[in-house]
């Protein structure tokens, strides 16, 4: 297969909601001080576009401020004079806690709610983890630039849900296709998404 071929084949087996946003912008909170009172103003739409309930950040925003407040949908107001750069900063963690899958760090994930435990669910990657905890994503510093082409050894942790193995390499997710899991393998990548990496296997180590 030529370059073009094996990149192709690697974007058509990738799922339809990686292809619709090709990359996640953080949205920004847009908020005014007002005397004593400061205003959130886009609190609507920011929970809109990451899926989430607005009273589910309203309540997470008011509780890291320790303060109360009230909002309508669109707007929260807080009791308290809070800086845009510090909001946005409580909005980003807020993010890593209850919106970006910790495995692909994609914002496609869902909460579901089984024996009273609550879980993120990626549907990018179909990875599930428990919900609330900050996760410690590698800077992308520590891991060597990939590129197609390269060659790696991974160990497969998990299965993918289309039948992929899938390891992780310090902040990518590798999909070895013909890989499964407790493998040890050296593959080739054939394509590379963001963080997501896709490779096939070329030998079994162990
Ligand atoms: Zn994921």
């Amino acid at each position: 297969m030529s370059y073009e071929e094996l990149l192709e084949k690697a974007y058509s087996e990738l799922p339809d909601i990686v292809k619709e946003h090709h990359r996640f912008e953080k949205p920004q909170i847009s908020s005014i001080i007002q005397g004593k009172i400061t205003v959130v103003q886009n609190l609507g739409e920011v929970s809109k576009s990451i899926n989430r309930k607005p009273e589910m950040l309203a309540k997470f925003l008011l509780k890291e401020f320790g303060t109360s407040g009230s909002h309508d949908g669109q707007h929260l107001v807080m009791k308290g004079q809070f800086r845009r750069e510090q909001i946005q900063e409580r909005f980003e963690a807020f993010l890593d806690q209850y919106v970006l899958c910790g495995e692909c760090g994609r914002p496609d994930t869902r909460i579901l709610r089984e024996d009273r435990v609550s879980f993120l669910k990626c549907e990018a990657c179909g990875a599930r983890q428990p919900l609330g905890v900050l996760k410690s994503v590698p800077k992308r510093e520590e891991t060597k630039k990939l590129e197609v082409g390269d060659e790696i050894t991974v160990e497969i942790t998990r299965m993918g849900r289309k039948g992929d193995g899938l390891a992780r390499m310090g902040e990518y997710t590798v999909f070895v296709g013909g890989a499964r899991v407790g493998q040890k393998v050296k593959a080739r990548i054939t394509g590379i998404q963001n963080n997501m990496v896709f490779a096939t296997a070329i030998e079994i180590l162990s």
